[in-house]
């Protein structure tokens, strides 16, 4: 009991506050606007700090006018390095698709001068599951998307599909992908192995409602934009324990843009048009999600 209790409190620690300190600078945004100067895009707005004589007079106003921060968006191309994900029956690998598209999707994205986008790899290399979920959380992203092109035993499924955090699986086929996905860390020479099934219970836990919820949302926007445009799988929105979408306070989906295994997905995700496409539909998505989100905050 005594080890459940210290893993407890440690996680909420490194998961928890940090959501609560974000919370708290939301509103006021000053937390979140003092890096943002950094940013070669903001400098308009940040440009350099006013000198020291005119800060008494100029602060309140020029804070007021600050424009709000960008919402980060952390973009998680599957697998890398030398994980390759799923092998195509035509010999494609899963990661190049991923990784092509994502960056598709970072360009869009990043153009639209919306959001500020962040990938978790811009190149070929390996990084553990657990390290994705952190490195959306430095930087803190308000929307996590990984994107995947998996493979499944029957090769005649085709279509993609939207999945979101449960402790169990929609389906068989979900079970069997997470199953997948998470012994991607086999490839990993970290720890991460040692996970009891009673501390993913206790991490699983800490998802909060309102995590859920938006992850909810955001798959379905997927869906949405999808529909008519891409090929989608039946019942395209489902769920099971991904242990990449175990983020505590970020929203987070995984998408399958269709599957390795099919001929055709395989053969349409070689092409650029159509990754172009699917990168479209998913920004549509994400312009709807927080379209949503701001009228709900008001
Ligand atoms: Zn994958």
């Amino acid at each position: 009991m005594l080890t459940r209790r210290v893993l407890v409190s440690w996680f909420a620690a490194i998961m928890l506050l940090p959501e609560k300190l974000w919370a708290n600078t939301r509103k006021k945004s000053s937390h979140r606007v003092a890096p943002k100067a950094a940013h070669p895009a903001m400098g308009h707005h940040a440009g350099k700090a006013a000198p020291n004589s005119l800060q008494g007079v100029r602060a309140p106003a020029v804070s007021r006018n600050v424009a709000p921060p960008r919402p980060v968006i952390m973009l998680d191309p599957g697998h890398g390095g030398k994980d390759p994900g799923a092998i195509g029956v035509s010999g494609t690998y899963e990661k190049h698709i991923a990784q092509a598209t994502a960056h598709e999707l970072h360009n869009i994205l990043q153009s639209s001068g919306h959001y500020d986008v962040v990938l978790t790899r811009s190149e070929d290399k390996f990084i553990p599951l657990q390290g994705r979920v952190e490195l959306a959380h430095k930087h803190k992203a308000q929307l996590f998307i990984s994107m995947h092109a998996d493979a499944l035993l029957d090769h005649n499924v085709r279509g993609a599909s939207v999945y979101t955090l449960s402790s169990g699986a929609s389906d068989r086929q979900t079970a069997f992908l997470a199953k997948r996905e998470n012994s991607a860390d086999r490839f990993a020479t970290a720890s991460f192995h040692g996970l009891s099934p009673e501390v993913q219970q206790i991490l699983a836990s800490l998802v909060t409602e309102e995590t859920r919820r938006g992850s909810a949302h955001m798959a379905n926007s997927v869906v949405s934009s999808f529909r008519n445009r891409i090929r989608l799988l039946n019942h395209p929105s489902r769920h099971a324990g991904f242990m990449v979408l175990k983020s505590a306070d970020i929203p987070s989906v995984l998408v399958e843009m269709g599957f390795m295994s099919n001929r055709l997905d395989e053969q349409a995700l070689r092409q650029g048009q159509h990754r172009q496409q699917v990168a479209q539909a998913m920004k549509q998505a994400v312009d709807a999600y927080f379209a949503s989100q701001k009228n709900r905050l008001g």
